[in-house]
């Protein structure tokens, strides 16, 4: 054995720029061995020996400073447990990559151990036989209690339900299970034992063969694994054409070749559905990570995955930083979507991440989209990712038969209501079948905003650029900083009293609908609707019972989820996310409406989709309703290149805040102008972010391009000398690498 080392590198929890480097620190002899590389310590630091907690970085010999000037180590974190050496390269390559210190980034990797109370988890277990069950049963379904049935009838094939999948796969209410409860048909039981928490598979679906073009991509991707090769691909196919059960087969292979698999959903996209087929598969060997768990609970889950007890993780963006040992294949369903990329600092893409974290272990990575993002199907064209497609619904079924409706013509032919005269037959249609409609306003921004009558001005939160939203009563909210205020009585600008809130777009439909189609039963789906806690799964599960015929929604609705019984969905203002000021509106625009165009008639019956349009010639419309995925890719790629945006350049935004407007402004010229003179040619602004002020900070954006990263790269890191040797107190700098939203 090694002789051990004396002394440690140790980077030290702090997000200053300046202290971003590895600290000198001797080992304590009785800590002699047990300090690693990785290690999570605490240190004294500074003049007053603060105490701090850190990371060894690298274990030494020698220490290179005076000796008497090194401190010792206090000791070891309790509880914690070490970084895997891996964890420190994935830190510094996104440190190095996005900005931000390395600090940040170890944040980002290895999660903070924190204290974890003992997990609880509910268990519905069964206290009926089968027949008194099936009686139950019968009976709720003569009364059409639809939701106690089918509590009931899983009840019969279950004899353990773990709550969560009662509300989200199930989608009982909890008055429901508790009314059964009363009925002596079950009773809950509490468990703190998570690692195992015993669910009995709900019914797991008959193994499915998969049909020719699946294979195909199973096929060649095994053999890729089979010879070491650790590929990137790309499935590009329709929504329902069969990838999960790709990504399944592929998770099967990993798992058999005795690998780890990591398996990446948009947050919204975390369907039970999608779970339940993991569960069903893989048993308990499957974990998932949500943004409502707690640290605690993400640190276990980080921790099973280190030991071993888990080969398959499931969870957003974060989830890729799973400590397995040995990941052999990263999945990344619904590549395009912008929840990819980190808003904090470092500002990484997870696909980019992604890319270095398989090139490191060795692994696969498999993307898949119904709308591929122009990154990943331009690097298709180019090679560096193996495309495939798969082009047809594979449980059957027809794609939605899409009309484009111009709104220019029913205004001119007098119809000035929000519903064309098409589809006011087709929901005339659906709903005396008994079938389901959905309503789609992909409406964001101000709904709800106040404002003034006469001199056209709404009333704006006095910390933000924004204006304030109307609730309940009279109470102004900021949805950007929380800011409360009452409604004024007159206006602050003109002292007019005709002060009128607008309402939600959604609001209004349903208002418009209520009055249309008297006694039909509606549901809004929208931010206002969905603040509660849980809300969202209750409005989708009263709406996939049938308790509503009409659902409501802006682009929540349009997300994953599975309603066979619908066979109309209303797309009321196409246009409505094309005129925002971003470069990727049209992308958005394609990929919601090929989404919400998907959504109708995937069950037996056939589907219409009508999308509503002032401007029925916009490419992003007419390809979304052709559902022409190469089309609208050749176009906006044309624009991309012309106008030299991602991903026909590369992007760095360096963003500036600071509550001294004139004072920011000034910082953001000197340092534009220093850039230029550092040799970066293209250069734009600075300019006012597009929301100026948020919390009283002003924001000011630089924008930089290059068709290379690494030129980016030196930008930035010049930017961050140049900054650090000034003051440049009461303001901050944030960069971010070819941005998804423009700021
Ligand atoms: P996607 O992930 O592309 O939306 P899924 O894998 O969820 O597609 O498949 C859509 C539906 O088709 C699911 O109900 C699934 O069980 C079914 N399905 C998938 N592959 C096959 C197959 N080879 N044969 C029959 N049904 C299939
Ligand atoms: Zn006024
Ligand atoms: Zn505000």
């Amino acid at each position: 054995m090694d002789k051990a080392k004396l002394y440690a590198d140790v980077i030290i929890d702090v997000s200053i720029d300046k202290l971003d480097r590895p600290f000198s620190y001797r080992i304590p002899e009785r800590l002699s061995g047990i300090i690693k590389v990785g290690s999570r310590v605490r240190i004294p630091f500074g003049a007053g020996n603060k105490e701090k907690k850190g990371y060894v970085t690298a274990l030494r010999d020698t220490s290179g400073y005076d000796d008497e000037k090194i401190k010792d180590i206090i000791g070891i974190v309790e509880g914690s447990t070490e970084a895997l050496d891996v964890s420190f390269e994935i830190a510094a390559y996104l440190k190095e990559t996005y900005g931000g210190t390395l600090s940040q980034a170890l944040k980002v990797v290895v999660p903070a151990k924190a204290k974890a109370k003992p997990l609880e988890i509910k268990i519905l277990v069964r206290k009926m036989d089968s027949d008194h069950l099936l009686s139950l049963a019968d009976e709720a379904h003569r009364k059409k209690q639809t939701a106690r049935e089918r509590l009931l009838r899983a009840l019969i094939e279950n004899e353990r339900i773990p709550s969560q999948w009662i509300s989200a796969k199930l989608r009982v209410s909890s008055q429901t299970v508790i009314s059964v409860i009363k009925s002596g048909a079950a009773f809950m039981e509490t468990s703190s034992e998570y690692r195992k928490p015993g669910i009995t598979e709900i019914r797991s679906a008959a193994p499915i063969s998969l049909n020719d073009a699946q294979k195909k991509i199973v096929d060649s991707i095994s053999r890729d694994m089979d010879e070491g090769i650790s590929g990137k691909y790309l499935i590009h196919g329709v929504t329902g054409s069969g990838k999960t059960e790709v990504y399944l087969r592929l998770a099967e292979k990993a798992v058999l070749m005795g690998r780890q698999v990591i398996f990446l959903i948009p947050e919204i996209a975390l369907t039970y559905q999608t779970l339940a087929r993991f569960y069903a598969r893989f048993g308990d060997r499957v974990s998932v990570l949500n943004s409502s768990m707690t640290p605690g609970e993400r640190f276990d889950q980080c921790e099973r995955a280190k030991s071993g007890d888990i080969d398959i993780i499931i969870g957003p963006r974060s989830a890729l930083f799973t400590p397995f040992p040995n990941t052999g294949l990263i999945i990344m369903d619904e590549e395009h979507e912008a929840s990819y990329k980190s808003e904090s600092t470092p500002k990484y893409h997870a696909r980019e991440a992604a890319c270095r974290i398989c090139r490191l272990m060795g692994a696969s990575l498999v993307m898949g989209s119904a709308t591929p993002s122009l990154e990943t199907y331009s690097a298709a064209l180019r090679g560096e990712v193996i495309l495939f497609e798969l082009n047809e619904r594979a449980g059957g079924g027809d794609l939605a038969r899409t009309e484009i409706v111009d709104l220019r013509k029913e205004l001119s032919s007098g119809n000035r209501s929000m519903f064309s005269r098409r589809l006011k037959t087709l929901m005339d249609e659906s709903l005396s079948r008994g079938e389901q409609v959905m309503l789609f306003l992909n409406r964001r921004g101000f709904s709800g905003q106040v404002s003034c009558r006469e001199c056209g001005k709404a009333i704006m939160c006095p910390h933000c650029d924004v204006p304030m939203s109307l609730h309940t009563g009279s109470r102004l909210i900021c949805h950007y900083c929380g800011e409360i205020s009452e409604k004024p009585a007159v206006c602050p600008s003109c002292s007019s009293k005709y002060l009128a809130a607008i309402k939600a777009g959604t609001e209004q439909v349903e208002e418009r609908i209520h009055k249309m189609y008297p006694g039909v039963k509606t549901l809004r789906m929208d931010k206002d609707t969905t603040s509660a806690k849980g809300a969202y799964d209750r409005i989708l599960s009263s709406f996939s019972n049938g308790e509503a015929q009409i659902l409501i929604g802006t682009q929540m609705i349009v997300k994953g989820h599975d309603f066979p019984n619908v066979t109309l969905i209303g797309i009321l203002v196409a246009d409505l996310s094309l005129g925002t000021p971003d470069y990727r509106s049209s992308e958005r625009t394609f990929q919601l409406l090929a989404q919400a165009a998907g959504r109708a008639g995937r069950g037996e019956k056939p589907g219409y989709a009508v999308i509503q349009t002032y401007q029925p010639d916009a490419y992003a419309i007419t390809c979304a309703a052709a559902q022409d995925y190469r089309k609208f890719y050749e176009e906006e790629m044309a624009y991309r290149e012309s106008a030299g945006y991602p991903p026909a350049v590369h992007m760095l935004a360096i963003q500036l805040f600071g509550t001294d407007e004139k004072k920011v402004s000034l910082l953001a010229a000197y340092l534009r102008d220093v850039i230029k003179s550092n040799g970066a040619k293209m250069v734009l602004g600075p300019a006012p972010g597009n929301i100026s002020r948020i919390r009283d900070y002003y924001r000011f954006v630089i924008y930089i391009k290059s068709p290379e990263t690494d030129e980016l790269t030196r930008v930035r890191e010049y930017a961050e000398d140049y900054l650090d040797g000034k003051d440049i107190n009461g303001m901050f700098v944030q960069f971010d690498l070819d941005p998804v939203n423009q700021i």
